[in-house]
């Protein structure tokens, strides 16, 4: 599913200067590819949209015992301290000006959350102004290596 992602990514790539760094283990993601896919999407579409150009986003998964962990950070515009609280609601936008006329409505990351809860797992946010931001999605799964 992630590969997927990436593909898309590429494409979102040719569009505007950013790099990206992949450390994805071979690992099989567990719950409905549909619906999992909707969340990776945003979290990518988000870090292309709030990172400027010259910028890099860097996608990881691996897995733990139990857990399978998806992070994707970039170095764009960050986030402040007051807002991270927000940001999984529905139609909150930080920046409502710079986000009216492109194509935002502020639902991504609740639709990404309830996703998430819904597989019993987590997605955290760590943000800091003008450093970047980091989405941690950890997944119960069962793989073997
Ligand atoms: P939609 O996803 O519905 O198209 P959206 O991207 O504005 O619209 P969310 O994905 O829910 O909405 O994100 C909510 C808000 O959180 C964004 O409007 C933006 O202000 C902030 N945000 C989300 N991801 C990032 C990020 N990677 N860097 C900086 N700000 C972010
Ligand atoms: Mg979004």
């Amino acid at each position: 599913q992630l590969r997927q992602v990436m593909q898309i990514m590429e494409w979102h790539l040719t569009e505007k200067e950013l790099a990206v760094r992949l450390h994805v283990a071979d690992i099989t993601l567990e719950g409905d590819p549909n619906l999992l896919y909707q969340v990776w999407m945003n979290l990518v579409s988000n870090a292309v949209k709030y990172t400027p150009a010259g910028g890099t986003i860097s996608i990881a998964a691996r897995a733990d015992d139990h857990t399978c962990t998806v992070t994707v950070g970039d170095n764009g515009e960050g986030i402040p301290a007051e807002q991270l609280p927000m940001i999984f609601d529905r139609f909150y936008k930080v920046d409502q000006a710079r986000t009216r006329d492109s194509n935002s409505s502020g639902l991504g990351l609740a639709i990404a959350q309830k996703i998430i809860q819904a597989h019993n797992g987590t997605i955290e946010v760590a943000s800091t102004v003008g450093e970047g931001t980091t989405f941690t999605v950890s997944l119960p799964c069962h793989n073997t290596d």
